[in-house]
């Protein structure tokens, strides 16, 4: 079950400062894109979002994009995002993250994977040893299997203590 404990649990990625970062020894970070940075398949500018990115990389952080999204939705938001990362990262397998990692040349205890999903994001950062953060998913999805993934998070979170309802 251990694997499925996120180190974090928070509301929204602004919430993820250099200061939050220092403290738990963090020099880099790998961001879901859906639900996390934008709402689900948006491609909407988000500006706290675009501004949040680049005050963190302008603290020394390094970015990567890691989305299981098409390559073509990650395209667009990495043109945007101005920094590097993959679509269709097949999220939880490892074999995506530890590039991610190696890509960001920094050891994996240095590294934090930040998105909205438990059996995913959460889960493929633990298996790799990385710090993982939870966030609040940025809009509710109505596909019947995410839902059914969130009934599941719910009552993961809560044997953690955590009143999980996005
Ligand atoms: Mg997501």
């Amino acid at each position: 079950m251990s694997l499925l404990r996120p180190d974090d649990v928070i509301d929204h990625i602004t919430q993820i400062t250099p200061e939050f970062l220092e403290v738990r020894g963090l020099r880099g970070l790998l961001l879901d894109l859906d639900n996390t940075l934008v709402p689900y398949g948006s491609y909407d500018e988000v500006h706290d979002m675009m501004r949040w990115a680049s005050e963190l990389r302008q603290a020394g952080i390094r970015l990567y994009l890691l989305s299981n999204a098409t390559g073509r939705r990650a395209a667009f938001w990495l043109d945007k995002l101005g920094f590097a990362g993959v679509g269709m990262a097949g999220k939880p397998s490892p074999r995506a993250y530890r590039r991610a990692v190696a890509e960001l040349q920094l050891p994996p205890t240095e590294v934090g994977m930040v998105g909205d999903q438990l059996f995913t994001d959460v889960l493929g950062g633990n298996l790799c040893g990385l710090h993982t953060v939870l966030v609040r998913p940025l809009i509710s999805n109505a596909l019947p299997h995410t839902r059914a993934a969130r009934t599941l998070e719910r009552a993961v979170l809560r044997r953690y203590g955590h009143d999980w309802n996005p």
